[in-house]
Order: structure tokens, then C-alpha cells, then sequence
């Protein structure tokens, strides 16, 4: 049997060698810490490292192994977005805000994947409060792309998908409000899954924009997205939001036929606006899908082109209610000496809160200020309504759409900062599938000039296994995803 390196390893291939007994949990969980530190430096995606922790959690889970009483994923480990709150631990959602907040308690989905066996690494690094496309908003510096370093990794969940694309840490958590797990799984050339809202809790996940927040999961294969999926997924009554329909086997459908699959082609996905080399790479995926038995049917959605729009209209407005709770009284950073309770509030948000996070508070309270709130608010639930049935109507020519995740690769760090409209029209592909509360994947599917290039699935509300299956059904016939960054080789 040949000994593929620990972390050249899929997280799969890692748990079938823990049951097998070819590693412990402690050695894997070793060789990983060592490339955290050694990529530190260069890469950044790492917020905290909970190294002692993560050692101590993995000898439970070789016990549990050497006793026979090992679950799928015992002793598998695994880094957290800092979005997600994790007890004892600091959870900074990439904000000075919250740079020396400990929780008081694990989010749901933290939970989960614990009691399932899986050890955790430490928290990664990602935008302010999840707010970026670049992960150039972080209070913590940004995160480099492992493929080239002078690129961007993409965000706010670029720590996760620099984290995987490294081999640093085998799987990681990520949220997507508007894109935030696909398009920097495309821009690092990993699998990225933001499941259908309210099918993973929401509970103890720092809320940015309520409607739209979904976690989800940054993975190197749909096999690995598949096995952690179904830990994670399923009703909390901790979220009102999270939804109580059965969580499936999402691994049992994996390698069914694709034969006949409608695969449908939204032609506001291949407009002007993408880069051309990209869209070949696109094409070339699309090829794989027909020969795989997939049928390809063109659909239309017309109301897609005002998805950016809305969203910076309805995601603000919902920002700067969730960010009021950040008052320097309760927790977070507070100012010094306060002269009085206004000087508080105002000082300590002036200072813990970085420049985009205050500009969508500014932005979202103007939309929803009286004589504001008809013009803009509700209109943009209007539109995002249309925009909701444009995809249903999609949904009755189609199975699932796919397309580009994002509409250019890396871009250089530093080359979109100074303007937002260019940063926000990132998300153009992804941003519909949140404001419809889809499920959303990108996979990769080749490189231009030494970058990789995301493909994006979307599916009807709960296909998730539909879509796991499509990526996984793609991955059997290429290797894209099994790529890695020469430096991390
Ligand atoms: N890039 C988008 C934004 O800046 C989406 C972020 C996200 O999905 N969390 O808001």
C-alpha cells in the first residue's frame, strides 16, 4: 500500500486510516500543527492556534478508536472559521471589536462536529465580521493565497480555503452571506459547500446578515463535504430558522448516474463581465458534465443582474442591527475612560469597528431610516422576491444550474481595496443563491496562468445530496480538486 503523506490526505482518506490504525489522531494532528506554524508566516490564515487542546482532544479520539467505538469522523481534525463561537476560546470574528472576547459557549455547529470526534485546530482568520471578498478587512491582517502569495485568497472565509488549500488543516468551517464559502473556495481551488438556509443552525455563529447567513463547509473533495454535511446539518431549536425536515445519508448517493441530469446554464451568468479564460475553463467542465450523461438546457433569469444591488441594500440594513449589540458595555472591546454613556458607545464603536464594517452600519441605517425605508429596504425585498422566483421558474427547465463561482481569479491584495463597487461585483454569481436561500457549491475546475478557477452548482432548496453528488460524479473524472500549491507540496 502506497503511504501518501498525512496531508496529502483527503479528510476521507484520513478517517479510513484512523479506523485502519495506519496513524493515530495524535500524529495527524502533529503533522498539521507543524504546518500551521511553518505557514504562519506567509499564509496568515490562522487567528488562534489551540494546539495543547487540539493534542489532548485527539488522544480521547485514539481511544475511542482503539476501543472500537469510533463514528466516521473520530480523531479527524479540522480549523473553525472565528465567526463561530467556541467556549473558552477566543472568537474574534476577525474584528478588534471582539479581539479579546472568550466565549462563554460553543455554536451549534461547533458542537456538533466535537461530539462527533473531530479535533479542532485552532480558529482561522477571514474578514471583519465577514464583511469582504478579499479577507483585506481583517483586524488580524489578510490572508495570502497559498497558490501565489501576492494574491488574495478571496473572503471573508479566506482563512478556511487557504487553511485546505495548504494542507494545513484538512477541512474547515466558513459562513456564506453572499458568497463568502464559494468564492474563496474558487479563488484557492478548493470544494466549497454553503448549504440551503436554516439547514445548519445558525446558533452561536456571529450573525452579519440574518436572511442570508448560512454555514456551511471548505473541503478538498464533495466525498469529504458530504461525510461532515451530515454531522453538522439538521433542526436546532436553539434557531428559530433552522429548519425540521430529515437529515439524508448525504454520502449513500455519491457515484449515482448523472445520466439525463438537466444541467441548466443561466445566461446571466455568462455575460459580459467574465473573464474569458475563465469561462473556457467553464466550458471544458461543462463538456465532462455531457459526457457523463448530463443534459445542458439554457434557462433565464432576468432579474439576476440586480442581485448586487439588493443585496448592499438588505445586508447592510440587517448589519447595522445585528452590530448594534456591540456597545462596549456588555462585551468587546470598550473605550477608555468614558466621559459619560454616549462617549461610551460612541467611542467604543468608533475604535473596535474597522472602515467597511462602519461604512455597511452607515449604509444600512440610511436605508432603513424613515422616508428611506419604502424607497430603498423595501424595495429591494421586491427585487429580491423576483429574483427568487426567477430561479424557480429555472428550477422547472433544470436539476441544477451551474456556471462560474466567480467572474475573475486571485487579484493582487491591495489591487480593489480603495474601491467598494469593484470589490462588491465579486459576488455577482453567488450573492442570488443566498438572497433565494439556495444551496450553493463550487468546485475547482482548472487554472488560468497558475490560478485556480471555481465552478458553481446551485440547486433547488435542500438538494443538497443532488449537488454533492454532481461535484463528487466531476471529481471521479478530473483531479483539479487534488492539486496543490507547489510550496505546500
Ligand atoms: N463579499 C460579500 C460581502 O462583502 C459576502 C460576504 C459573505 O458572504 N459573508 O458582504
Amino acid at each position: 500500500m502506497s503511504a501518501l503523506p498525512i496531508h496529502r490526505r483527503t479528510l476521507t482518506g484520513l478517517a479510513k486510516g484512523l479506523k485502519r490504525r495506519e496513524f493515530s489522531s495524535v500524529e495527524v494532528t502533529r503533522s498539521y500543527l507543524g504546518r500551521i506554524a511553518a505557514s504562519q508566516p506567509d499564509l496568515n490564515a490562522f487567528i488562534t492556534v489551540t494546539g495543547e487542546a487540539a493534542l489532548a482532544a485527539a488522544a480521547v479520539a485514539d481511544a475511542r478508536l482503539a476501543s472500537g467505538q469510533a463514528g466516521p469522523l473520530t480523531g479527524v481534525p479540522l480549523a473553525h472559521k472565528d465567526i463561530f463561537c467556541t467556549e473558552g476560546v477566543l472568537t474574534t470574528c476577525g474584528s478588534k471589536m471582539l479581539a479579546n472576547f472568550v466565549s462563554p459557549y460553543d455554536a451549534t455547529l461547533v458542537a456538533r462536529l466535537r461530539d462527533a470526534g473531530t479535533v479542532m485546530l485552532g480558529k482561522v482568520n477571514m474578514d471583519e465580521f465577514a464583511m469582504g471578498s478579499s479577507n483585506e478587512t481583517s483586524h488580524f491582517g489578510p490572508v495570502r493565497n497559498p497558490w501565489n502569495t501576492a494574491m488574495v485568497p478571496g473572503g471573508s472565509s479566506g482563512g478556511s480555503a487557504a487553511a485546505v488549500a495548504a494542507r494545513i488543516a484538512p477541512a474547515a468551517t466558513a459562513t456564506d452571506t453572499g458568497g463568502s464559502i464559494r468564492q474563496p473556495a474558487a479563488l484557492c481551488g478548493v470544494t466549497g459547500i454553503k448549504p440551503t438556509y436554516g439547514r445548519v443552525s445558525r446558533y452561536g455563529m456571529i450573525a452579519f446578515a440574518s436572511s442570508l447567513d448560512q454555514g456551511g463547509l471548505i473541503t478538498l473533495s464533495a466525498e469529504d463535504a458530504a461525510l461532515l454535511l451530515g454531522a453538522i446539518a439538521g433542526f436546532d431549536p436553539r434557531d428559530s430558522t433552522s429548519v425540521d425536515t430529515p437529515v439524508p445519508d448525504y454520502t449513500a448517493t455519491l457515484g449515482d448516474s448523472l445520466e439525463g441530469l438537466r444541467i441548466g446554464l443561466v445566461r446571466q451568468f455568462f455575460d459580459k463581465g467574465l473573464d474569458a479564460r475563465c469561462e473556457a475553463q467553464i466550458r471544458a467542465a461543462l463538456a465532462v458534465y455531457e459526457k457523463l450523461g448530463a443534459r445542458l438546457v439554457e434557462v433565464d433569469c432576468p432579474n439576476l443582474p440586480l442581485s448586487v444591488p439588493t443585496y448592499y441594500v438588505v445586508a447592510p440594513a440587517e448589519c447595522s442591527s445585528n452590530l448594534a449589540r456591540f456597545d462596549g458595555v456588555r462585551f468587546g472591546h470598550r473605550c477608555a475612560d468614558p466621559k459619560n454613556l454616549i462617549d461610551l458607545y460612541r467611542r467604543s464603536r468608533g475604535e473596535g469597528f474597522g472602515a467597511e464594517v462602519k461604512r455597511r452600519i452607515m449604509t444600512g441605517t440610511y436605508v432603513l431610516s424613515a422616508g428611506y425605508y419604502d424607497a430603498y429596504y423595501l424595495k429591494a425585498q421586491r427585487v429580491r422576491q423576483l429574483i427568487s422566483r426567477d430561479f424557480a421558474q429555472a428550477f422547472t427547465q433544470a436539476d441544477v444550474l451551474v456556471g462560474p463561482t466567480s467572474p475573475v481569479p486571485a487579484f493582487p491584495l491591495g489591487s480593489k481595496t480603495a474601491d467598494p463597487i469593484t470589490m462588491y461585483l465579486n459576488d455577482i454569481y453567488t450573492i442570488g443563491a443566498n438572497l433565494a436561500g439556495l444551496p450553493g457549491m463550487s468546485i475547482p475546475c482548472g487554472f488560468v496562468e497558475g490560478l485556480p478557477v471555481g465552478l458553481q452548482i446551485v440547486g433547488p432548496h435542500f438538494s443538497e445530496a443532488r449537488m454533492l453528488n454532481a461535484a463528487h460524479r466531476y471529481q471521479t473524472e478530473t483531479d483539479w480538486h487534488l492539486q496543490l500549491p507547489a510550496a505546500y507540496a
